[in-house]
């Protein structure tokens, strides 16, 4: 079974990024896919789809202040969620090594600025925290790629599931699996 909901992963306390709040989260996977079998067939279309996702939410301009607020979960009180193809080409780039075993900060987060700006995924890569932007461009572009990286996990095979990053790299950190269906993330 596969269940849909529209889930607010920002906290209210920033109203500009409300907008933003609505994305598609797909909670339950499909148990009978095989392992990951993510090769690198599966990065270079992965890639190939970063580069044609990040041109299109460039040719929006966008205000960036560089704030890096946007990254500081613990400040925003947001979580954010990621699929686990993109998560899969994460750690096989960076490895699992300094995911500390607890707190809200994203592992790549140092010092105001993103270590892991290649790889980083599609959530990172359409939030801004332009009011204009959020309004007219974010969400649909974010269903946009969405929907492309579900299509090429189901494609090469690769699990799909959409999980809280955070959780999910210090659960393949300690586990390695980033998800199990039957102990689900506690977001206390
Ligand atoms: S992966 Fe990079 S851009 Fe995304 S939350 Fe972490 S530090 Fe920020």
């Amino acid at each position: 079974m596969i269940a849909f909901s529209y889930l607010r992963l920002f906290a209210s306390n920033c109203g500009s990024i409300s907008e933003f709040l609505r994305v598609l989260c797909v909670s339950v996977v499909k148990s009978s896919m095989p392992e990951m079998t993510f090769n690198s067939d599966t990065r270079d279309k992965l890639n190939a789809m970063y580069a044609r996702l990040d041109a299109e939410v460039a040719a929006t301009n966008p205000v960036c202040r560089m704030s890096g607020e946007c990254c500081n979960f613990e400040k925003m009180d947001h979580v954010l969620f990621a699929t686990t193809l993109e998560l899969t080409n994460i750690v096989e780039t960076k490895g699992v090594d300094g995911i500390a075993p607890e707190g809200k900060l994203c592992p790549f987060y140092k010092e105001g600025k993103c270590s892991a700006r290649d790889v980083r995924p599609l959530g990172c890569r359409v939030y801004f925290c332009d009011k204009s932007y959020q309004k007219n461009h974010s969400q649909r572009i974010y269903e946009k790629y969405h929907a492309e990286i579900e299509a090429l996990a189901r494609e090469s095979e690769v699990e799909y599931a959409y999980v809280p990053m955070v959780s999910a790299l210090r659960r393949y950190a300690r586990e390695g699996r980033f998800h199990d269906p039957a102990r689900p993330f506690d977001f206390s």
